[in-house]
């Protein structure tokens, strides 16, 4: 069922920027939206490696990051409210007009059901953290955090989607978009957003064709299709002529360690975003996603698999575990940095069949860890069907230098990281790459079709993700009312 007559909007993605940007149009009314998503809705969403504990058994299309809620389901659900922190929005939209956004987004997520705790306030033992943090070498950024937790994660996101079917949205699981339809734009020279028209061709978005070979016609399309599409949604870009930049790529280690080493940090500001310039090389090293008491997990990439983390609402272990990550961004003639950190992952998949550890003393004395010696150590993996191997075979010399530093100034404000107890997982890799031009409203130089959230290189996190839904629905809520003035404009008029 539709939401009734009005302009047809189809998004392409359930994550959060797709959610939001279905609730923002729901709620104003006059759109006929829906939501297309090639994974599965959220109580059919499953992953046998979690819930067997064994390997990733490479499932067509995987549950932990496609789907109902995108790869904000199955995540830790930490909602970062600081504007420094999550992706790249505030360059599109401004700093200011950001902070606004995610205080409207956290609105929407407390009203289906987030908690109502923020971590990570500026107290004055904060203040003393960010101080020691500077003796060491590293930059602590204060991050306020709101913590859904995994199991939280799925209730709120439960409560958007019958929310939004009770609206009239039309919500169509396991529908795979295969290209994005366009056409040469009515009326172009004006208004439009393809203005520089020497260069890019004056097209506008007329629909979508699916995998399955339905067309189905929409007046505006926002493409959301999150990390997991973001090649596809560069493929598509390239053919539609949508100039693209490109975004670093950031490597790394998971690094897990016994709870206790970062308790008085992670206590005091829940997730310490630490940055470091690696002294060898002056690469950005960053920590990232800190899951006090939490789990490390796989995380499957069209079939490669990388190691991510999470923390349960109820459930605690007994270790804290974190990303470390490199960010390199490539100079001229090489472009493709998620090529690159898809062979780097691919090694460690090559070597260990999915996921290595590592004990770093096995690390710094050059021996592959093994089943013993990972035994031997204090720390009991929480990634049971990580394979004990060697990441100086997988890492470039440049990534391993960077990390090693990085952990020994972080030794300085959390003694007992530097242990050769300390368990690194590989390879953890970010592909932001494949930024598309977009105007300040997400809007590609293709007139309606908007692109947002992870996969247009656009955002980082779950909060971003959504504030960018936000953006996109305003956009789109606008040029419905400019189109609604006959004299105002000559955009889109539907020629099915
Ligand atoms: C394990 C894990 C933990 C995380 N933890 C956190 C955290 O604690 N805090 C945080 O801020 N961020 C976290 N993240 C990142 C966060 O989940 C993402 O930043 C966010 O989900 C991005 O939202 P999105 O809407 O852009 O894309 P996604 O959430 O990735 O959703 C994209 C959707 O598009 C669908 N799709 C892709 N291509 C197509 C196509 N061609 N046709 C149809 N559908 C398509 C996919 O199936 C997917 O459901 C985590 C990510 C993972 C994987």
């Amino acid at each position: 069922m539709h939401s009734g007559s009005g302009q047809r909007v189809i998004i392409v993605g359930a994550g959060p920027a797709g959610v939001f940007t279905a609730l923002r149009l729901a709620a104003t009314g006059g759109f006929q939206v829906t939501i297309m998503d090639k994974g599965r809705d959220l109580s059919h969403r499953s992953c046998p490696s979690i819930e067997r504990n064994a390997g990733c058994v490479n499932c067509p299309t995987c549950s932990v990051i496609s789907g109902w809620g995108g790869a904000g389901a199955f995540s830790d659900g930490k909602l970062t409210l600081s504007p420094e922190i999550g992706g790249h929005l505030g360059e599109y939209v401004g700093q200011e007009k950001l902070a606004g956004l995610l205080e409207e987004a956290d609105r929407i997520y407390l009203q289906f059901g987030a908690p109502p705790r923020v971590y990570g306030e500026v107290t004055p033992e904060v203040e003393e953290l960010i101080r020691k943090a500077r003796m060491a070498d590293l930059t602590m950024i204060p991050t306020r955090i709101r913590h859904l937790g995994t199991g939280y994660s799925k209730q709120v996101l439960a409560a958007m989607e019958s929310h939004l079917r009770q609206l009239g949205v039309d919500i169509r699981m396991g529908v795979e978009v295969e290209s994005i339809l366009s056409r040469p734009a009515e009326g172009h020279g004006g208004s439009g957003p393809a203005k520089d028209a020497g260069q890019v061709p004056a097209e506008e978005v007329w629909g979508v064709r699916t995998a399955k070979g339905e067309e189905v016609p929409a007046d505006y399309v926002v493409v959301a299709p999150g990390r997991e599409g973001a090649e596809w949604l560069r493929g598509e870009a390239e053919r539609l002529k949508i100039p693209l930049a490109t975004n670093p790529v950031d490597i790394g280690v998971r690094v897990e360690t016994a709870a206790e080493v970062l308790e008085h940090i992670t206590s005091k500001v829940y997730e310490a975003k630490l940055i470091f310039y690696s002294k060898t090389f002056e690469d950005k090293v960053r920590t990232f996603c800190m899951c006090p008491h939490g789990e490390v997990v796989t995380e499957n990439l069209d079939g490669l698999i990388t190691v991510n983390g999470h923390s349960h609402a109820e459930i605690k272990t007994e270790n804290t575990n974190f990303a470390l990550l490199v960010s390199k961004t490539f100079t001229q003639p090489f472009k493709d940095p998620i090529t690159y950190g898809k062979h780097i992952a691919g090694l460690a998949n090559l070597l260990g069949g999915g996921v290595l550890v590592q004990r770093l003393g096995d690390l710094l004395t050059g021996h592959r860890s093994t089943e013993e010696r990972i035994h031997k150590g204090t720390i009991r993996p929480t990634l049971h069907d990580a394979t004990p191997g060697d990441l100086s075979l997988v890492l470039p010399y440049r990534y391993l230098q960077a990390l090693v530093e990085m952990l020994q100034a972080l030794d300085r404000i959390a003694p007992g990281i530097y242990s050769r107890n300390t368990l690194l997982y590989g390879v953890e890799v970010k592909f932001y790459s494949s930024r598309l031009q977009l105007s300040a409203e997400l809007e590609t130089p293709v007139r309606n079709l908007f692109a947002t959230g992870d996969g247009a290189g656009v955002t980082r996190g779950l909060m971003q993700a959504s504030a960018s839904g936000l953006v996109v629905a305003e956009a789109i809520r606008k040029r419905a009312a400019l189109a609604l003035l006959p004299a105002a404009c000559g955009h889109s008029r539907d020629r099915q």
